[in-house]
């Protein structure tokens, strides 16, 4: 298995550093997908409910405030259960990107069950005219056959794996076909392992300061080295009135220390997908970012 870097052209505008703000809105189905016991666990579904009746608005103001675009991946239940969700975001100008329909673990379910989540999600977001480019598995865990359905649905891109802190292409599982684009996030550019707190799978609650602080590092190290990064959120978790503040510190941050491309995974995906790009990847000319 090898793992190459995708290839770029300069980001657009003479930007320094691609930065991808994403959030996962789960809803209910991240729980529910759980298990049945989760079932009758009101107060937890209503935790998960905050999302995209209370958060997700305050996302999207922020985002129309900074005139900012951003990838939101959408469980087919969520989309079933909250249309409003896909009409906000929508309108908003923001990508759907996507995560699964009951946000069922990929790990757990076999190649036939793992098509018909892939397949009852994109009958969802179609619902709502989505076609979605690229896709997120629920919990961030995929098994080759993922791969291999994602390749024979022809997403352009993946945001699911961590060999890389660049884009760059994966091959493993796919056996032959096409190589995928992979558009890596990481736990720790990820609001849920500090914010995301329940009392059945405990959590952190850390302070903000830090993640700030964390988030705005690898920032400066993407813009040195010119690359791209995503950054993961979760409307239930950011969208709290103190971490939209944290957020809006964040971006405001970046602002002021260089010149940053705010661009949705569709956007990049379109980038690494130019033939020129792909023909100088693999390849010892240009430079990956
Ligand atoms: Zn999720």
């Amino acid at each position: 298995m090898v793992d190459v870097p995708a290839m770029f052209p300069a980001w657009p505008g003479g930007a320094e550093v691609a930065v991808a703000l994403t959030f996962d809105v789960d809803g209910e189905a991240a729980w529910l997908g759980e298990g049945p016991q989760n079932g009758r666990r009101l107060t937890l579904l209503s935790q998960a409910r905050f999302g995209p009746a209370r958060g997700l608005g305050r996302i999207l103001d922020l985002l129309a405030e900074l005139d900012i675009r951003a990838t939101f991946y959408v469980p087919g239940h969520t989309a079933d259960h909250h249309p409003d969700v896909m009409t906000a975001i929508l309108a908003g100008g923001h990508e759907v990107g996507h995560h699964g329909y009951l946000h069922l673990s990929t790990d757990g379910l076999d190649a036939g069950a793992q098509r018909a989540e892939l397949e009852a999600g994109l009958t969802a977001l179609g619902r709502h005219g989505v076609r979605p480019a690229g896709y997120r598995s629920p919990g961030w865990e995929l098994t080759p056959e993922t791969l291999a359905l994602l390749t024979e649905l022809e997403f352009s891109y993946d945001s699911s794996l961590m060999a890389d802190d660049r884009p760059y292409w994966e091959t493993t599982g796919i056996n032959g076909a096409r190589p995928l684009l992979e558009l890596p996030g990481h736990w720790s550019l990820c609001d849920w392992p500090y914010f995301g707190w329940t009392p059945y799978h405990g959590g952190l609650l850390a302070d903000p300061a830090a993640v700030e602080r964390i988030w705005l590092e690898e920032f400066e190290s993407a813009r040195q080295e010119h690359r791209a990064v995503t950054y993961t959120m979760h409307p239930e978790a950011v969208g709290r009135g103190y971490l939209e503040r944290m957020l809006r510190r964040v971006i405001t941050g970046m602002l002021g220390r260089g010149r940053p491309w705010f661009a949705t995974h569709a956007q990049i995906a379109a980038l690494a997908n130019e033939p020129a790009a792909r023909a100088a990847s693999p390849g010892p000319a240009g430079s990956s970012r």
